[in-house]
This record gives C-alpha cells, sequence and structure tokens, in this order.
C-alpha cells in the first residue's frame, strides 16, 4: 500500500521531461559564489578547485576549467565569474577513500563530504552540518526521491540512470550515522525507479524502497517522514529531533562521489518544461550556468515567464542572467503574462482541506495582506512550508503563498511581490479543466444509453466510488487494503468504515 499523508492535492503531473534522457551542456562561463575573493583577475582555475570558504564553512568550487574574468558582489555576496577553456584540467579536492566503507569513521566521511562542498540538492543545509547533527540522533535515514512538483523529473532521471551512485550514497551516509535502515522514499508515479533500485539492491540490504502516493507535497520533509516513519514533525524543529535524517537523492549521489571518487559538486541535474519550450529537457550542467545559456541550449526564442525552482514554489527569474545553483533543479517558462491575481475570498474552504500542516490559509492570507504579524503569529505563520498548496486550489485565485512569503521574509519582499507561479498554476489548472471536460463528455454519453443501460453504470459509479472511499478510510486507519495485512477482505472493511461513520 502507498504511503501518504493528510492534505495535499492532486495537481497533475505534467510530467513528458520523465521520458528525457540526462543531456550534458557545458556553456560558455559560469558564475560562482566564492565565500571571499581571495582570487585574481586572470588567473587558471581547473574544474574541482576550491575558490573559497564562507562563514559557514562552506566550500565553493570551480564548476569549469578556465580564466578568472571578473570578481563582483551580487545581493551582499563575493562571486567570481570564469570563463571556460578547453584544456579540461581537473581537480579532486578530496582523498579519494582507499579503505573499506567499514574502515571509514563518521569524521572521515563528514571531512570528505565538507570538503568537497555538497550543499542540500533539495535545498536545505550543507550536507555535513545536517549529518553532524543526526549523527547519534536518527535512526532513520530517508532518500527523498518524491519530486511531487510538476513539470520536475531530475530525481526521477537520475535515480533511473545512476541508482548505483544513489544507493551506494546511502550506504555511505549509514556508515557515517551508524544506523541499519536507509529508505527511498519513491512516488507512485515512478515505478521504473523502484524497479531500478531494487535490480541494484540485493536481497536483506539495508536500503529499501518505500513507494509513496502521488500528491503534492508528498516531497516537503515534514511530509515525507510522516508517511515513511508515523513520526510528526513540528513547527520549527529538524528531522533529526524526531530520530530521521532526510537527503534528495541526488545529494546522496554527490556523497557517492566525493567518497569514492574525490570529486567535488560541480555540476547539477536542471529539468527545463513549460509552455515555452517545444520539447523539454532534463540537462546536466555546471553549477553557476545561467538560465539564458540554459534558455537558448533548450531553443526558447520567446518567454514571458521564467520559474526557478517549480510551478507551485518556485520564484519568478527577473534577471536571465542568474545563475542556477546546486538546488536549482527545475526551470519552468511560460508563454504567458502574469494572471491577475483575484481579491476577494468566496469562504470556499479548500485552501483548508489542501493544507498539509492543518492551517486556515484564507485566515493566514488576510492577516499577512494586512500586514498583521500578531495575528499571523497565531494563526501559525511559521508552520507554513511554503508548499503552495492553498493558492493551487483557491478559485478566487489569491495570492496566499506570496503574502505568507512576504510576512516570513520582509526583506525580500520585491522578490515576494513577484508572482512565483500564477501563470503555470494557471496552466495546471486549464490542464486539468481539460480532465473534467473529457468526464463531462462521458455524462454526455450517458444520456444517449437506454434508462435501463443508464442506471446500471450510475450503480457501477456509484460503487466504485463507495470502495474508494472505504479505501481511502483504509489507508487513513493504517489498514491494508490489498489484503495480506490486518484487514483482509473489503466486506471487512467496508462494515469497519460503516460503523466508523454512525459513530462519527
Ligand atoms: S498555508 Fe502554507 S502549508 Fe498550508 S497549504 Fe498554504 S503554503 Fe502550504
Ligand atoms: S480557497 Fe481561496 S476562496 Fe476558498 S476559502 Fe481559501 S482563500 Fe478563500
Amino acid at each position: 500500500m502507498a504511503l501518504t499523508f493528510k492534505g495535499g492535492v492532486f495537481v497533475g503531473e505534467r510530467k513528458r521531461s520523465a521520458k528525457c534522457n540526462i543531456e550534458y551542456f557545458e556553456p560558455k562561463s559560469v558564475l560562482l559564489p566564492c565565500g571571499a575573493h581571495s582570487l585574481s583577475v586572470g588567473q587558471s582555475v581547473a574544474c574541482g578547485e576550491a575558490l573559497g570558504e564562507d562563514a559557514e564553512g562552506i566550500i565553493w568550487h570551480a564548476s569549469v576549467a578556465g580564466t578568472v574574468k571578473e570578481l563582483l558582489e551580487r545581493n551582499g555576496r563575493p562571486y567570481v565569474r570564469i570563463e571556460r577553456d578547453e584544456s579540461g584540467s581537473e581537480i579532486c579536492p578530496v582523498e579519494p577513500a582507499e579503505k573499506s566503507l567499514s574502515e571509514l569513521s563518521p569524521d572521515e566521511i563528514v571531512e570528505k563530504i565538507r570538503l568537497a562542498g555538497i550543499f542540500g540538492l533539495g535545498g536545505g543545509r550543507p550536507t555535513y552540518k545536517k549529518l553532524m547533527a543526526a549523527i547519534g540522533r536518527a535512526d532513520r535515514l530517508i532518500i527523498n526521491c518524491a519530486e511531487s512538483e510538476p513539470y520536475a523529473s531530475a530525481d526521477h532521471r537520475v535515480l533511473l540512470e545512476r541508482p548505483e551512485e544513489v544507493v551506494n550514497g546511502a550506504k555511505i551516509l549509514l556508515r557515517a550515522l551508524a544506523i541499519r535502515a536507509a529508505y527511498i522514499g519513491i512516488e507512485e508515479n515512478k515505478y521504473d525507479c523502484a524497479d531500478a533500485v531494487d535490480a541494484v539492491v540485493g536481497p536483506g540490504e539495508l536500503v529499501r524502497v518505500r513507494m509513496l502516493k502521488t500528491k503534492y507535497p508528498q516531497g516537503s520533509e515534514k511530509m515525507l517522514i510522516h508517511a515513511i516513519t508515523g513520526r510528526e514533525l513540528g513547527a520549527g524543529h529538524s528531522p533529526e529531533e524526531v530520530g530521521c535524517m532526510v537527503v534528495n537523492c541526488r545529494t546522496c549521489a554527490a556523497v557517492f562521489r566525493a567518497v569514492a571518487y574525490g570529486k567535488a559538486l560541480t555540476h547539477t541535474v536542471v529539468t527545463v518544461d513549460g509552455g515555452a519550450v517545444s520539447r523539454a529537457h532534463n540537462i546536466q550542467v555546471p553549477i553557476g550556468t545561467s538560465v539564458e545559456d540554459i534558455l537558448e541550449y533548450c531553443g526558447v526564442k520567446k518567454v514571458d515567464t521564467v520559474v526557478l525552482g517549480g510551478a507551485m514554489t518556485g520564484r519568478r527569474v527577473e534577471d536571465t542572467s542568474t545563475p542556477v545553483i546546486s538546488e536549482s533543479s527545475l526551470l519552468c517558462t511560460s508563454r504567458r503574462q502574469r494572471v491577475r491575481d483575484g481579491d476577494n475570498c468566496v469562504r470556499c474552504g479548500k485552501c483548508v482541506t489542501a493544507c498539509p500542516m492543518n492551517l486556515v490559509p484564507a485566515m493566514l492570507y488576510e492577516a499577512c495582506r494586512r500586514k498583521n504579524a500578531k495575528k499571523a503569529q497565531k494563526l501559525n505563520l511559521q508552520s507554513c512550508i511554503e508548499c503552495g498548496a492553498c493558492a493551487y486550489v483557491c478559485p478566487a485565485r489569491l495570492p496566499i503563498l506570496e503574502a505568507v512569503r512576504s510576512m516570513k521574509e520582509p526583506a525580500s519582499e520585491t522578490a515576494c511581490a513577484n508572482a512565483p507561479q500564477t501563470e503555470l498554476v494557471a496552466e495546471l489548472v486549464e490542464a486539468q479543466t481539460d480532465e473534467k471536460k473529457d468526464g463531462a463528455q462521458e455524462k454526455d454519453k450517458m444520456t444517449r444509453l437506454s434508462p435501463k443501460e443508464q442506471k446500471k453504470k450510475r450503480a457501477d459509479t456509484e460503487y466504485a466510488g463507495v470502495l474508494s472511499a472505504v479505501d481511502q478510510w483504509a489507508e487513513d486507519a493504517g489498514m491494508d487494503v490489498k489484503g495480506g495485512g490486518e484487514a483482509a477482505s473489503i466486506k471487512e472493511l467496508a462494515g469497519a468504515f460503516e460503523e466508523d461513520e454512525k459513530n462519527g
């Protein structure tokens, strides 16, 4: 039975990119953060060479071999522009592990991950910090391959094409954590990934697959932990506090390359999709490649909206010279201008049902819009995981997520005021409306049936509806609908369901 959480929405998959193999693209130049300016213009650098370390202890590496062309500041942080040359010189900043995994100490693994500059490829803290915090506290390692954002398929392709890197990375992390249970969470729309993992994982291995229901935001840390372990992660708490460490599957692959081959994190896989690209792509690019270069590679000639990070949670890119960083795994494009926001809540309550954090988004929106911080705190603003499910279901098209973000991050109010996803959400909603139209055509067909046939068809449909209600109820109650578990027969389940309904 697929695991899941309460709330959330079905946003439609729109994953045509899932069938696209990873391509490789090297731009003429990259723009990289570099910690501090210890470099000089004209200096030659090799791919993988350390460029500097920032105050947080994050080491930045050159993602191409070439020459330093410019030192600059962006948003108060030092950056370096490197022009690529054809030398192809590469440096491995980490000593590749010569000993077997069981001989490596947790400290050695942490240090290798730090030196390789591995940063959460699904977002979040530097991996070495996450690992240090989890050592001695986590008893479960969860590898996130849920990828519930519409359009996104970078994780899918990496797991499908490089399953051994992900599985071996998971084993390295298990060794560092000194635990024996890792679960790869995969949504039901990626059974091919589960097969790929099964093909490299032997029987009785410590890394196992857990299938998850295809639902948004299944890929959120909190939802994933709840679906796989049943543990609740409260607002403001980190996974290790409930005994878990969660890493993205691409981070796992990077950990493997760092420990086994001494390679720094220099490249990332980006899905490019949306209305402005004729063909979807999954491209491996050096970190620091500009959005502009990626769009040009994909043959995009005209684009009105570019969103980095996904239709539901991403942010609009105003300046296409913006470089992609390690966590930028999705670039969505649209040929439409910003959709006008609505302004009146119609009190339908859909956002409340959709919110996976049990908040009341309609009230939260009102408090944030009026800049009433006290009320927003009372409504648990800090618990909002910024998934955007409320904005997606809202029939009034209220910019709920933007309002919440501007309240949470007043300093970046201008960035938040730019709609992150309204155009793309509008496309998704339209696609679902088309699916509903297909349903209406089905209804038309019904009216052409004889009264007897109509009666039979309705009875069948109603029966299917009852069964799916029972299925849902059984899943919520943690029972196995398919049999082989606690409650085997659908009759027993239906009886228990009716009893439960009667008791309210
Ligand atoms: S209020 Fe926050 S957590 Fe709830 S659905 Fe909206 S964005 Fe997601
Ligand atoms: S979904 Fe939109 S219109 Fe409906 S209650 Fe929530 S905010 Fe109001």
